[in-house]
């Protein structure tokens, strides 16, 4: 076993499953592989739930966890556990009428988020349709699009990314209880506590999670040392992952990444409680949809033609 994959505790995350299996039956001890085990990853492997810590065990995880990623990245790496604000639900507008299918977004992304690089796992996927064509069908959508330039004569294109359902049917699904719906609408993953199992994959109408199924490579000089416990922090192979409205920005009043690059201003985002907000403009200005609001997961992701 590597150096790095000895350091990583969810490079065991099959023995957590294993763990937890072996309590019920009393064989619990025999399921840690002791002869590996250095302190940090005793720590990282009976760490309590997120949401069940106190202040000063957040503070032990964020900097066991701070000394790990710097000592594999080979920078300083800083995880913090921002708090959401009192009096915010954030919103997200995306016009089609400007979207011009370049994926700047999706790249940004991938660099602000820390995704892997190979294999690649982007949060956002740009869908390529045909005017006139049928379009309803996600699943069904070029996300593959190749063209020499964009935009392609009689095309259009959909962004769609995590949706941060209001009524998300990801958490209901999750057994350990690894993901839920935060006081800021922001739906988040503890990679600590995801078992794989991948149900919450399954549950999720918008395709909007994705599972590593190898160890995430990020190139040293690549990494984003800026992260946040419960979103860009390095993942582990066998967890789940999707956007979190990139949470280490905007909780401390900054844009998402996509909204800032995108070229021609298709992205609008913002606090939904706020009157004046750029969101609530187009909410209250624009013919908005959701995608799939028959099934009442009501996205706080917003649709839109301005033209
Ligand atoms: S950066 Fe803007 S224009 Fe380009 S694909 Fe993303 S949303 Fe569309
Ligand atoms: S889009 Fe999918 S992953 Fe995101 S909150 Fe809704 S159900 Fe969960």
């Amino acid at each position: 076993m590597s150096k790095k994959q000895r350091k990583n505790p969810l490079s065991l995350k099959l023995d957590r499953r294993n763990f937890l299996k072996g309590s019920a039956l009393g064989l619990a001890a025999s399921a840690l592989p002791l002869e590996n085990a250095d302190a940090s990853f005793i720590e990282a492997f009976f760490q309590k739930h997120f949401r069940e810590m106190n202040k000063k065990e957040i503070q032990e995880v964020l900097n066991r966890l701070e000394k790990e990623y710097s000592e594999q990245y080979k920078k300083h790496v800083t995880v913090k556990a921002t708090k959401a604000m009192p009096g915010v639900q954030f919103g997200y507008g995306l016009d089609l009428s400007r979207c011009i299918g370049c994926r700047r977004c999706v790249y940004a992304c991938i660099g602000e988020n820390n995704q892997s690089r190979d294999p690649q796992i982007p949060w956002i996927q740009v869908l390529s349709f045909r005017k006139g064509d049928k379009w309803t069908d996600l699943e069904e959508a070029d996300k593959y699009y190749n063209p020499a330039t964009v935009p392609e004569p009689e095309h259009w294109y959909m962004p769609v990314q995590c949706q941060q359902c209001r009524h998300p049917a990801c958490t209901r699904a999750c057994p350990t209880q690894a993901t839920w719906k935060e006081p800021d609408g922001i739906v988040v993953v503890d990679y600590n506590w995801c078992i794989g199992c991948r149900y919450c994959m399954a549950a999720c109408p918008y395709g909007a999670r994705h599972f590593n199924w190898g160890e995430p490579h990020i190139p040293d000089d690549e990494l984003n040392p800026v992260t946040h416990y419960l979103g860009n922090r390095p993942r582990y192979k066998g967890v789940v992952e999707k956007c979190t409205f990139c949470i280490q920005r905007t909780r401390e009043g900054r844009y998402p990444a996509c909204v800032e690059i995108c070229p021609v201003g298709a992205r609008k985002f913002g606090n939904l409680l706020d009157p004046s907000s750029e969101i609530r403009y187009c909410i209250e200005n624009k013919r908005v949809f959701r995608l799939k609001e028959e099934l009442n997961t009501q996205p706080k992701f917003y649709y839109f033609y301005a033209t």
